[in-house]
């Protein structure tokens, strides 16, 4: 297990298959649109609500598994839990938890890194039973049921040779992902999951109490879908279903390379981050340390393994590397690198940093110094070329993400304790956790903000961290779609006053 990528990124045979099952999604009939008019302060009331959908409540025999997110670091024990089927269910959700005056998180995947997806004495609306794919190969768009993860999205995309970014796990939440910015291998190929947002389904409050459906698209309620891309986690409504711009996509070569120890560390980072920002923008990397080794994970799209290895070459003439090379589907190349959760620590931790100038030799040799200090053998730090497409993809209207002009994303990592075992990983919580903020702090003067789906829980200048000069108007589209505050958690954005 040590060696195992927290992105599941190093299984070396792609295994075929294993499509995902996608089931016609409810539609949202029947559920009241809003208007201008029922937005804003003050407005009509509305009937009593009820709970409808699938709902577990703490006598449940499965309340204990269904509050569990994928990092158990944070345990949370909600009032209640409602799987949503349809868009009806969660107008219905909304609206009880207002008229009850009860605190409300939204759940997709399950994967916030700070537990914020959960909330004690709180409702969970959760939407991943929500699950549905429109896909149109003509116009190239494709609506999907909020609740897919990434996995049942690619491999449902992938299918009819399209796609569109994703992160590189599986199980995490389409929505958690895209809504607050999303890069993974074809980031520097399609840009980031939000730049291809150009539509979404979601329930806002409205009213003294109520709630309803907005369809939100370029031509309207164009300042919620620019902040849909990229702050849309939490913030502002409950995103039913998404509507993105595909792209074709029929086949990848997927690389990984594997040097034992860190004795060539500062060579190979130094020669990834001068060259992996800057290559073909058809090729996505990610370098991964270990405290005993050091990974390169690449993706090509629409190449040969002979292009592959040229454009990777000044990399894998370091040393002597093992090295993989795959060529395939895009979703069977990506249902092959998983690994099932069970298969990883049961807690977390993380800190997420962007680079735009390369780390100088003192930068790597604090990289070096903490991964030969790790905590566990689950530490790693990650990295993630950017470049390429992302500099100018964003899409007409824009994006509240801002790191466009970054060169790389990184993050320090520490995983431990056994999954289903509270308790088991007690006594490594604060010393994985001072590492973190140690190995974070010493890098400081060489990063420029943080991501948004990688929260750093602390820090004094989040919101400008995660959104630079977007705060502003970010905090304006919330007063005007959220005046209440009701979507409120701790790095939730304020609005205006
Ligand atoms: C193992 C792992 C690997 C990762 N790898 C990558 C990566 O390669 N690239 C990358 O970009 N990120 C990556 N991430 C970060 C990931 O994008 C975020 O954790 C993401 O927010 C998780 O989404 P979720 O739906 O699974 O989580 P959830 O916990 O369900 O939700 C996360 C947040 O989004 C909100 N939210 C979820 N769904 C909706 C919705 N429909 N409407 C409104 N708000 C909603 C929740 O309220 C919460 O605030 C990774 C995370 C993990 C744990």
């Amino acid at each position: 297990m040590q060696d195992l990528s927290r992105r599941g990124v190093l299984r070396a045979t792609a295994a075929a298959g294993a499509g995902a099952v996608v089931v016609p999604g409810a539609a949202a009939a029947g559920a009241p649109v809003a208007n201008a008019a029922s937005r804003g302060k003050g407005g009509a009331k509305c009937p009593p609500a009820q709970l409808t959908g699938r709902i577990v409540r703490p006598q449940d025999p499965n309340y204990a598994s269904s509050s569990l997110g994928w990092d158990e670091l944070f345990v949370h024990y909600p009032l209640v839990i409602v799987y949503v089927q349809d868009t009806q269910d969660v107008v219905n959700a909304l609206t009880w938890a207002r008229q009850n005056d009860v605190a409300l998180r939204v759940r997709s995947g399950g994967h916030s890194l700070e537990g914020w997806s959960n909330v004690d004495n709180g409702l969970v609306i959760d939407i991943s039973e929500l699950k549905s794919a429109r896909i149109d190969t003509a116009s190239l768009t494709a609506t999907v049921g909020a609740g897919l993860n990434q996995l049942e999205a690619v491999t449902t995309l992938a299918k009819q040779d399209v796609a569109v970014t994703t992160g590189t796990e599986g199980t995490v939440g389409l929505s958690g992902a895209t809504l607050g910015g999303g890069f993974g291998f074809l980031t520097r190929y399609l840009g980031m999951a939000c730049d291809s947002l150009i539509g979404a389904e979601i329930v806002v409050t409205s009213g003294a109490d109520c709630a309803s459906v907005l369809h939100v698209d370029a031509r309207n309620h164009g300042d919620l879908l620019w902040a849909l891309r990229g702050a849309g986690n939490g913030n502002f409504g409950i995103v039913t279903s998404l509507t993105y711009k595909v792209s074709p996509l029929k086949s990848v070569v997927y690389v990984t390379a594997t040097w034992d120890g860190l004795s060539d560390l500062t060579q190979i980072f130094d020669t990834w981050q001068r060259t992996a920002p800057n290559t073909d923008n058809r090729l996505g990397t990610q370098l991964e340390i270990h405290p005993d080794k050091i990974f390169l994970f690449a993706v090509l799209a629409e190449g040969t393994q002979g292009e592959a290895q040229r454009l990777l070459a000044p990399l894998l003439s370091i040393d002597t590397p093992d090295v993989t090379v795959q060529e395939g589907n895009w979703g069977d190349i990506y249902t092959g690198f998983q690994i099932p959760t069970a298969a990883d620590p049961a807690n977390w931790k993380f800190f997420s940093q962007f680079t735009k100038k390369p780390f100088p030799r003192k930068a790597i040799g604090i990289v070096s110094s903490f991964m030969q200090d790790a905590p566990t053998t689950d530490s790693n730090f990650f990295t993630q070329a950017f470049g390429g497409a992302v500099r100018n993809s964003a899409p007409r209207g824009g994006t509240a993400f801002p790191h466009r002009d970054a060169l790389f994303y990184s993050e320090p990592g520490a995983g431990w304790g056994t999954r289903g075992v509270p308790g088991s990983g007690d006594a490594i919580t604060p010393i994985a956790q001072a590492w973190i903020a140690e190995f974070s702090q010493a890098l400081r003067p060489y990063v420029n903000g943080a991501y948004v789906n990688v929260p750093n829980i602390g820090m004094q200048e989040w919101e400008t961290a995660y959104w630079g000069r977007n705060v502003d108007r970010l905090r304006q589209v919330k007063a005007k779609y959220d005046p209440y505050n009701v979507f409120q958690y701790e790095q939730s954005i304020p609005p205006a006053s």
